[in-house]
């Protein structure tokens, strides 16, 4: 009895029986890597350019950007969890790193990255930050990252190599590294990209960002940047974001499809603040 009357009070809470609350997605791909290898080796990567960007005294020069940054990541990590439980035990970080570039970027294990580009070029409110963060955490924790980097990893050794070093503990630094490089370098997949955005949409209304700015992301993304072509990005230069996050035509539809899952989660949210 008591049970029916809970199903009862979560179906008039959630706006009706027929009503989902929240998005669909599942993690896809290859793992061959173990995330624990794959997270230490991004990690490796990220501190190496935090520290490049430090060098150049471009690391975190805006302290009211950075703040801005850490406040909404602070928002929106505690929602991560539903959708990849490892990320209770990531070791966040969010820089800002001064440069024209338009991107961010969010690396295996939590490791996130703006370039004052993309705050400046677009103008980006908060709630569009949200969107991007948000879009790039889904990456992370839909392990495309990680997909991507055993898919790296196997070009270059071959499976059954690659399969007998893991065991042995021997893939070298230096390759998980490329690896880890090209795994935030290369242009997602089609189905990957609409995931994120899934994702993003999910973790923003969550944590009382406006969802539906996410649209207007995409639409600034599409006027603001003429961006380069993926296999512009491959040496010194880093890549923008266009090219690392392929637009398609279906984009903002699929994501406005989605809003009516994640604007209960957002007025709910609204509420609590
Ligand atoms: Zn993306």
């Amino acid at each position: 009895m008591r049970a029916w009357i809970l199903t009862i009070a979560f179906a008039l809470a959630t706006g009706g029986a027929g009503a989902q609350e929240g998005v669909d997605v599942k993690r896809s791909g290859l793992r061959l890597l173990p995330a624990s290898t794959v997270e230490r080796a991004a990690a490796q990567q990220y501190s190496d350019l935090m520290r490049q960007a430090a060098q150049k005294n471009a690391l975190n020069v805006d302290r009211r950007q950075v703040e801005r940054l850490r406040n909404i990541a602070r928002a929106l990590i505690p929602q991560s969890t539903r959708f990849n439980q490892d990320a209770q035990r990531w070791k966040w970080e969010v820089n800002l790193i001064s440069s024209n570039t338009v991107n961010a970027f969010c690396m295996p294990g939590g490791k996130i990255a703006f370039f004052t580009g993309i705050l400046d070029k677009l103008q980006l409110t908060d709630d569009e930050i949200a969107a991007i963060m948000g879009h790039e955490i889904g990456h992370a924790l839909l392990e495309h990252g990680r997909a991507r980097m055993s898919e790296q990893v196997m070009k270059n050794v071959g499976i059954s190599v690659a399969s007998s070093l893991l065991g042995l503990g021997q893939l070298s630094t230096e390759l998980l590294a490329q690896a880890a490089n090209l795994a935030v370098s290369l242009p997602y997949a089609r189905s990957q990209e609409t995931d994120a955005d899934l994702v993003g949409i999910e973790l923003a209304a969550r944590a009382g960002y406006d969802p539906r700015a996410a649209v207007n992301v995409w639409k600034k993304m599409g006027h603001g940047s003429s961006g380069s072509a993926p296999g512009q990005a491959a040496r010194g230069q880093p890549p923008q974001f266009m090219s690392t996050h392929p637009s398609h035509a279906t984009r903002i539809k699929d994501i406005e499809a989605n809003l009516p899952r994640v604007m209960p989660l957002y007025d709910a949210a609204a509420r609590k603040s």
